[in-house]
């Protein structure tokens, strides 16, 4: 049975690679009718925080990335006990032993090994055949090593890249648990990979040095070997590795920054892999097509403009409703009166069309919603004959009176006095919607006023014609 998994570390934000790859585990768990699963590796008790786990949580229910097994989360500072037991197996059977190198010490092995041109690894001085009758020093509390093997090379054929090999030369004994009993991240993750009965690893690139040693565990624990994956970076714009130095790393930072979910969870999944020439997809359809092999090995690189168009193409076709609720918070802390009776729904679909993020979208809205003195500077500068403007709005005012209130009717009251006046448009609709809103630029002139109510706008009409 396919079964995949996302194992965070809960230290901070979530991460947008993190995300991504978390998409990619979901969309083979979907697409070969298997599970998708959620760690949180939660091992590091320095740099783990309940706080960051809740935001990965967030981060993973705002992306609608459904975990199954019921959402059962593995915690992994939950399963000491299951780690200490296959360490005490490890043991038993040779494949594991105490070592009660200092920090010290350990750090002078290296010094000389560095002196004397090698490459500093673990010389194992506390293998059981080296440190036969070696007195086992006082005060200090052994880590358990795992005993790699000597010799042989360790392969796998890894689902983006391809056959990696690596010589067990180039490995050396890994600390799988410290003096505290808690495991390393190499342990905990083939303990519990199995345990889970992950099919395959799928992870970022920065991992693949840490696959030939958790083969060499699963062999060694007796495990079975899932397929690995490894993941390509995800660069900035400069070619660099995504970090906060190119600005928004955290998903979630995207929600604050207007932007849709379904927009980040199509355009994540398209940075990376490709199908075609689709850039907008469903998840459905990344389920049905996605496909290991069809992820790029090289990094991808971060765009924004690419995000915010298809943002904005997921904007465009969101209900309004919709998109009126998301922005109401955002309207709210702007000072906006929402008791006031707009039309929001009406205004969102007006602004849609041309608002790239809800950011933007609430910020067309706040038109609305700001009462702006009446500033006959700003009508004077815009418009070239005064009287004859003067003139076009208050035939508005005066006959927009019994008038049913449709963007419509409105249009063909403009169009009439246009021709009345021989005026262009712009004579007209400028001084409306400077007298109407204070600003010189709105959307177009009839759905302004049909959603400014009418009102207001007669009121601020009347108001500035005198
Ligand atoms: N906790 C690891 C990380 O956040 C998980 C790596 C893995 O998937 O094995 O990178």
């Amino acid at each position: 049975k396919v079964r995949t998994r996302i194992a965070p570390s809960p230290t901070g934000m979530m991460h947008l690679g993190t995300a991504r790859t978390a998409i990619y585990c979901w969309a083979v768990a979907r697409h070969f009718g298997g599970e998708f699963l959620l760690r949180i590796e939660d091992t590091d008790q320095e740099r783990s925080t309940p706080e960051a786990t809740q935001v990965i949580l967030d981060a993973m229910k705002w992306l609608n990335l459904n975990y199954d097994n019921a959402g059962h989360v593995t915690y992994q500072m939950n399963r000491l006990s299951r780690y200490k037991e296959v360490v005490d197996q490890l043991m038993e059977k040779g494949l594991a032993y105490k070592c009660y190198a200092t920090k010290e010490e350990l750090e002078q092995m290296r010094e000389d090994q560095k002196a004397r041109g090698e490459k500093p690894r673990y010389d194992g001085r506390w293998r059981p055949e080296n440190c036969a009758g070696k007195p086992i020093p006082e005060g200090v509390t052994p880590v358990i090593r795992f005993r790699n093997p000597d010799d042989g090379t360790v392969t796998w054929n890894d689902g983006v890249y391809g056959p990696i090999a690596i010589n067990n030369s180039e490995l050396d004994d890994l600390v799988i648990m410290r003096g505290d009993g808690i495991p390393t991240y190499n342990f905990a993750v083939v303990v519990d990979d199995m345990d889970m009965e992950i099919s395959h690893v799928i992870r970022g690139a920065d991992h693949i040095n840490n696959t030939p040693r958790q083969i060499n565990l699963y062999k060694a624990i007796g495990g079975e070997i899932p397929t690995f994956a490894h993941l390509p970076l995800i660069h900035g714009e400069d070619g660099q590795k995504l970090s906060k130095r190119h600005g928004t790393v955290s998903v979630l930072a995207y929600e604050e920054l207007g932007f849709l979910p379904e927009a980040i969870f199509n355009y994540l999944a398209r940075l990376g892999w490709a199908h075609g020439d689709a850039e907008k997809f469903s998840r459905e359809q990344l389920a049905e097509w996605f496909k290991l092999e069809d992820c790029s090995r090289s990094a991808a690189q971060f765009n924004m403009d690419k995000l915010r168009w298809l943002n904005h193409e997921y904007i465009k076709e969101a209900d309004d409703e919709r998109l009126a609720k998301l922005i109401e918070p955002r309207l709210k802390a702007k000072g906006a009166d929402l008791s006031r009776n707009l039309d929001l729904v009406g205004i969102v679909a007006l602004l849609k069309e041309r608002e790239a993020t809800l950011v933007e979208l609430a910020e067309g809205a706040m038109l609305f919603y700001r009462d702006n003195p009446i500033d006959l500077a700003v009508l004077d500068e815009c418009i070239k004959d005064a009287a004859t403007s003067q003139e076009a709005c208050r035939l508005f005012l005066e006959r927009s009176k019994d008038m049913e209130w449709k963007r419509e009717d409105i249009n063909t009251l403009i169009r009439s006095i246009m021709k009345e006046l021989k005026i262009k448009m712009p004579h007209i609709a400028i001084p409306l919607r400077v007298l109407v809103t204070g600003e010189k630029h709105t959307p177009s002139i009839d759905a302004t006023l049909e959603l400014f109510g009418k009102e207001r706008v007669r009121g601020k009409l009347e108001e500035g014609l005198t």
